[in-house]
């Protein structure tokens, strides 16, 4: 097996190689930037959309799903909307031979899907709030370099649509979502900002984005998710109208919150390193590998025992794998840590006679577990293990910062910089053109390391309504 790339100095060619290492995608399929779900990679997603159906069923939104096909005469309502997709959707414009009445767009997101039937649904102040999200494909026409899970253009997207009473409740929502995003974050140990997108760059249509950024190195900044305050920029154009308590007829106001593969593509970059893949047990599709060690005069206990360890794990709820195949342990275990499988229970004679495993966790601790034991063990390692994760990604996340107090400053970044930035678009561009990147917005919550306050503008010098920034490079 050829060594990985490094992943400080060459970090996509670093997560390219890995994503294909670990055979989470196949990139074979004859249409650019539609990649093919593999088995190991479809359990990654399962086990990753589990924690957010887990949330955010928590906070009370119901599961739907709507078609994948929308009028173009519905999807052109929005004006700002049309206006940001209309150079990435793909349309439907026969059916069979003959060319269709309306033509039909294949839902880059679902606003102009959903909203038509929110109409319908939405009669009384006793119908709010409707809270809805799906699961689905949705798809977009991308003109930049495809990337497994990071830019595609079939997207495994998660979206949640809400009608509030008032602005107000709609705020309140855009907080509940960003609540139910931090226990999701949890799970899968990424740590990450919540970062309001500067008026240019909100979404189409949005009053306000607050966008969900993870640093990946290097200024790099990964969008893995964002959640939209509408206000009225849909319901009145859609006519989603209900009868308030006095009788009255109000317009809603409405929310979003997407997230999608670049979720699974954050956890390869930032867990992963030069032995391949990170899992963090949430999500990993086996949570643990037993592999029995057969020897000259070991006969058959290893495999044996291996058996019975994996078939009590399986039976106590844990994703486990038994790996008795011909080939070296060295080989075994090499392949294991490529595909980022938290625990590797390893099966000699001596465990075997002694009814015990070595157990070594992917960031390279050993431990000895007794059979007797065995479930309350393993899942102990598995708790050890991601705290251990977590830790190792917040060291990370915490040195991925710094203040820059000029604009020269900015040019050749190597972290994401923390600017002071006084709310103009003028300023705004001007810092972009420094760092070569994007000003990615004012923090939504204060920022997680001691920055003081800012001195004035890192652009033009003023101090009044300074607040901080932050700038790097999307991917
Ligand atoms: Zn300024």
């Amino acid at each position: 097996m050829a060594e990985l790339p490094d992943k400080r100095t060459a970090f996509i060619d670093w997560y390219l190689a890995v994503v294909e290492a670990a055979n989470l995608t196949d990139k074979r399929y004859p249409v650019k930037g539609m990649n093919v779900w593999t088995p190991y990679g479809f359990r990654a997603r399962r086990n990753l959309d589990a924690v957010l159906v887990r949330e955010i069923e928590a906070t009370g939104s119901e599961a739907v799903e709507f078609p994948a096909l929308i009028p173009a005469t519905e999807f052109a309502k929005e004006k700002e909307h049309i206006k940001g997709f209309d150079a990435q959707v793909y349309w439907v414009t026969r059916g069979g031979l003959s060319p269709l009445d309306v033509e039909l767009v294949l839902r880059p997101t679902s606003e102009t899907a959903i909203y038509p039937i929110f109409a319908l649904w939405v009669r009384s102040h006793r119908d709010l709030p409707l809270n809805i999200y799906q699961i689905v494909n949705t798809f977009r026409y991308e003109t930049k370099t495809t990337r497994p899970f990071l830019r595609v253009r079939e997207i495994h997207f998660f979206e949640e649509h809400t009608c509030q009473a008032n602005e107000e409740h709609a705020t309140g929502r855009v907080r509940s979502n960003l609540d139910a995003f931090a226990k999701m974050a949890a799970a899968f140990a990424l740590p990450y900002l919540a970062i309001r997108r500067p008026e240019w760059d909100k979404f189409p249509g949005a009053f306000y984005s607050v966008a969900l950024d993870i640093p990946v190195g290097d200024a790099r900044t990964l969008q893995i998710g964002s959640i939209h305050h509408y206000r009225e920029n849909f319901s009145k154009p859609y006519g989603i109208q209900y009868e308030a308590a006095d009788g009255s007829q109000q317009y809603v106001h409405q929310t979003t919150f997407g997230l999608s593969e670049r979720l699974l593509g954050a956890i390869v970059a930032v867990h992963g390193d030069a032995k391949g893949v990170v899992f963090p047990s949430s999500i990993a599709p086996y949570q643990v590998v037993v592999i029995p060690i057969p020897g000259a005069d070991s006969g058959e206990g290893p495999l044996k025992v291996a058996t019975e360890a994996a078939e009590r794990l399986r039976r106590h709820g844990i994703r486990v794998h038994l790996d008795g195949g011909e080939e070296r342990p060295g080989a075994k275990y090499y392949r294991w840590e490529l595909a980022g499988v938290p625990l590797r229970l390893e099966i000699g004679r001596r465990e075997a006679e002694a009814r015990s495993a070595t157990a070594a966790d992917r960031l390279g601790r050993k431990a000895p577990v007794t059979l007797d034991r065995l479930e309350h063990e393993v899942a102990e390692r598995l708790a050890e293990f991601d705290r251990a994760l977590l830790e190792r990604a917040r060291a990370a996340f915490s040195v991925a910062f710094s203040v820059a107090k000029t604009l020269e400053e900015l040019a050749g970044s190597t972290t994401v910089r923390v600017v002071g930035w006084c709310g103009t678009e003028e300023c705004g561009h001007r810092i972009e053109t420094a760092i070569d990147g994007a000003l990615l917005g004012t923090p939504e919550d204060p920022l997680p390391f001691p920055v003081g306050e800012p001195a004035g503008c890192v652009a033009c010098g003023r101090t009044d309504g300074v607040r901080w920034a932050l700038a790097g490079r999307p991917i």
